[in-house]
């Protein structure tokens, strides 16, 4: 992992829904360095804003699933209107998505918006642009400039300006299209730097996860701006979540990227659920809630493994705050090592369950009783984090299973026989 590219930093909320910094590490107004705020998750609700009660209710659904920044889109003066009925009721910060109409960012600035996104392909008019930046100006709210490959250039001109600017990253696959979006930003961000507006953060969306990778490497090697990372028209979650990841993953390896919004056309909570879970495995973000781990299955399986994960993930997902690593594992040849190294584990055995907490045997229970006592145990293992009494990832045993563990390798029968016993080796409390 190399360590974050330093950008300004952009604040967006007030004190009513909190606020949330996008970047940072190079000097604030005060003239000292910013710290680094953690990459923060964004989404966009997928109704009407003018509906305001469902409206309400998505911005309240994705809030809980985890987005820090949630967007609407305001398509029309009956969107902006709704926004003053909306935003009184949200609690997380809300970004107005503008194209084609100045009047919308004008109107949701007014109805209290935290933060507008202007595409520079659509909203061209420099007067209307600098309205715009006027506005937020004066009620200290960002803007994103987010510039997109669908919308980039007015499709006339496109294979003219295509021509012009091939050369300049040829050695790039997109080369073309790389420098008409660096153009544009230039072209557009000159408008704001004229009004000395610097609360912006810069978006650069295809379709296409190489050129999503190449345009935000170019970007952020030329501007101090936070970086929104995207990929657009993902598709659905089934292959627009590997579209996505290979190109969000290799940026934020590489430092890059301060904000992000993995684009669904699906449910926008996957999108919040995916976008924090790439965080969390990259450890750019603390996680919250378990760390679930679980075996694929193979033809030692002796349980229904990939039910009870689904049914494990979703009563942990609802009822354990604390980080606690839980492992879920088919039979005794990965079982042992994950359970030592799992707060909480299960491995099966012939449709039984043996039950580890911090690596110590707690239960040995039929299949059908495996998700209530797994529960049951994270609970209390949760119960004695809360009260100091348990620290997370503290391993206290190594347990070694019976050799030879089976004709199968499984171990099962010897589970199934109760001879699965856990073996303390230099016990550390
Ligand atoms: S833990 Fe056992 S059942 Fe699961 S994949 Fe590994 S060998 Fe197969």
């Amino acid at each position: 992992m190399q360590s974050r590219r330093p950008t300004r930093q952009v604040i967006v909320g007030d004190d009513r829904v909190g606020r949330v910094a996008i970047g940072g590490g190079l000097p604030g107004a005060d003239g000292r360095p910013t710290t680094p705020a953690p990459v923060s998750v964004q989404t966009m609700t997928a109704g009407y804003t003018h509906d305001i009660d469902a409206c309400v209710r998505e911005i309240h659904k994705l809030a809980a699933a985890g987005a820090d920044i949630v967007r609407v889109a305001v398509p029309e003066k009956k969107d902006t209107e709704a926004l003053r009925h909306i935003l009184p009721q949200v609690r997380v910060p809300i970004v107005a998505d503008v194209h084609f109409h100045f009047q919308r960012a004008l109107e949701a600035v007014e109805a209290g918006v935290h933060k507008i996104r202007l595409n520079p392909g659509n909203i061209q008019d420099k007067a209307q642009v600098v309205e715009v930046i006027r506005a937020c100006k004066a009620k200290g709210l960002p803007i994103r400039v987010g510039v997109n490959e669908g919308s980039i250039i007015e499709r006339k001109d496109k294979q003219k300006r295509m021509r012009e600017l091939g050369t300049v990253f040829s050695e790039h696959k997109h080369g073309a299209m790389l420098a008409i979006m660096i153009a544009k930003l230039e072209e557009y961000l000159d408008i704001f730097y004229e009004e000395d507006f610097r609360d912006i953060t810069i978006s650069a969306k295809s379709m296409d996860a190489s050129l999503v990778v190449d345009a935000y490497t170019e970007i952020s090697r030329r501007f101090e701006h936070p970086l929104h990372l995207g990929v657009t028209h993902a598709g659905p979650r089934e292959t627009g979540a590997i579209r996505s990841i290979a190109a969000l993953s290799g940026l934020l390896v590489n430092g890059v990227g301060d904000t992000l919004r993995i684009s669904y056309a699906s449910d926008p909570v996957y999108e919040v659920e995916d976008g924090l879970e790439l965080l969390y495995a990259l450890g750019l973000r603390p996680r919250k809630g378990v760390d679930l781990i679980a075996c694929p299955t193979c033809g030692r399986i002796q349980v229904d493994l990939f039910t009870l994960v689904q049914e494990v993930r979703k009563k942990l997902a609802a009822e354990v705050a604390v980080p606690m690593k839980v492992a879920v594992m088919g039979c005794i040849v990965n079982g042992p090592g994950e359970a030592e190294g799992a707060d909480v584990a299960v491995f099966a055995g012939d449709r039984r369950g043996i039950i580890y907490v911090q690596g110590e045997r707690v239960a040995n229970v039929p299949e059908d009783q495996i998700l209530a006592k797994l529960l049951e145990e994270c609970l209390a293992f949760q119960a004695r984090v809360l009260a100091g009494e348990a620290k997370l990832g503290e391993k206290k045993v190594e347990i070694i299973p019976p050799d030879p563990v089976g004709e199968l390798g499984s171990g099962w029968e010897k589970v199934a026989a109760g001879q699965v016993q856990q073996v303390t080796i230099g016990r550390t409390d």
